[in-house]
């Protein structure tokens, strides 16, 4: 991977060649702090990188403005579907117990070498995501009659939920950090397009008669949502 060096910092450069693209695309991936390059087809890379550069300015302000990153190490404070846990990294010998993660009240333990926390925990937080999502989403599912015919979790970064014609959902397992109301809203989206393939006054309809607000989560996504992407 190449990368962008400037003020001392070194950022990892990913490019994409889009046929569609018209321009130069720039963007700072919030989960990584990484460049994202969408350029069109013919660009050089070299043609790519200086331009990243001549937008340092840009750049600076978004990496500035990023909330802070929380990794999955002991004592990091975490929330996991509307509770705050702290990461407890516990001693090999506990493990027979109950699996190598699990959930003490206000407290998520873990155990293993130093270096296998982070994925043992994101293992842990997708499977209880879509454990949790599959289950939201068949209450609201059971109301609207449209049957889910299966749930997913991934790692999108540009959307939060997606629903395909035969009635599978996808999520963003990164919405297991987000409270509770957010994650309603989000399931209750994805359920009601099983009933309309669009954002029109009907499909609206149907989601305000899932979730008593549809506001408050809208504007907690625009605005907080880039923090999803900053655990682990
Ligand atoms: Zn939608």
């Amino acid at each position: 991977m190449r990368s962008l060096r400037f003020d001392g910092l070194e950022l990892p450069i990913r490019l994409k060649v889009h046929p569609r693209a018209c321009r130069i695309v720039l963007r700072v991936d919030p989960q990584d702090a990484a460049i994202d390059l969408v350029v069109p087809r013919g660009v050089r890379l070299a043609e790519a990188v200086e331009f990243a550069r001549s937008k340092g300015d840009w750049i600076r302000r978004r990496l500035a403005a990023l909330p802070p990153r929380v990794p999955f190490v002991d004592g990091s404070r975490i929330p996991v579907l509307g509770q705050e846990r702290t990461i407890r990294h516990r001693g090999l010998r506990c493990a027979t117990a109950r699996g190598v993660v699990w959930l003490e009240p206000g407290e998520l333990h873990v155990v293993g070498e130093d270096a296998h926390l982070p994925r043992r925990i994101s293992d842990w937080l997708k499977r209880h995501a879509r454990d949790d999502f599959t289950r939201r989403a068949e209450v609201y599912a059971a109301r609207t009659g449209r049957p889910v015919r299966r749930v997913t979790v991934r790692d999108t970064r540009s959307r939060w939920g997606s629903c395909a014609v035969d009635g599978s959902l996808s999520f963003s397992w990164r919405l297991v950090h987000a409270p509770d109301f957010v994650i309603d809203y989000v399931v209750a989206h994805e359920v009601a397009h099983l009933c309309e393939m669009n954002h029109g006054r009907r499909f609206w309809d149907v989601v305000a008669g899932l979730v008593p607000d549809t506001a408050r989560p809208r504007a907690w996504l625009r605005d907080k949502g880039g923090t999803l992407l900053r655990y682990g």
